[in-house]
């Protein structure tokens, strides 16, 4: 289901030139409604309908003021799932109805932004569309391919 902005905690991103979400969004959904209260504007997803709930607005959103009401294959039975970014890791917690709580937490890539090698220094492998392997394989891989003996 796709995002939703709760009005209470989002401060327009106050200062920047382009808000995070709208600079996040890879389906330029996110913009800010200089309408309703010019002074002090708030962000909303314009095309619901578009939204591919990637998270991304969620997980970038420093106010913590952006959710998506989960599919229930994985927040089941209304939970909640809340993301939090540091800079090495990011915590994800998980609410469930019963009030208990579940917290993860994983490492992200530390990779400036720009600068991610798309090929990581791997060739990008065969041209031939039939051979089995995908691309950058078998560099990518990191181990050599064991061959049959005929
Ligand atoms: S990133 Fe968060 S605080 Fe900033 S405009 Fe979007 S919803 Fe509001
Ligand atoms: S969940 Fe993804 S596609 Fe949907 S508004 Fe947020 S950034 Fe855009």
């Amino acid at each position: 289901m796709p995002s939703f902005v709760i009005m209470e905690k989002c401060d327009g991103c106050k200062g920047q030139d382009k808000t995070a979400c709208m600079h996040i969004c890879p389906n330029d959904l996110m913009v800010l409604d200089l309408e309703t209260d010019p002074e002090n504007p708030k962000a909303y997803n314009r095309d619901p309908d578009m939204c591919w709930e990637c998270y991304n607005c969620v997980k970038i959103c420093p106010q913590q003021a952006i959710d998506v009401k989960g599919y229930a294959d994985f927040v089941p039975m209304g939970a909640s799932v809340v993301p939090l970014r540091g800079s090495e890791d990011i915590m994800w917690t998980v609410k469930f109805r019963s009030g208990a709580l579940k917290r993860f937490k994983f490492p992200i890539r530390t990779t400036p932004e720009g600068k991610a090698e798309p090929l990581a220094g791997c060739n990008t492998g065969t041209e031939d569309l039939k051979d089995p392997l995908l691309c950058t394989e078998p560099d990518s891989l990191r181990y050599e391919l064991p061959t049959l003996k005929k």
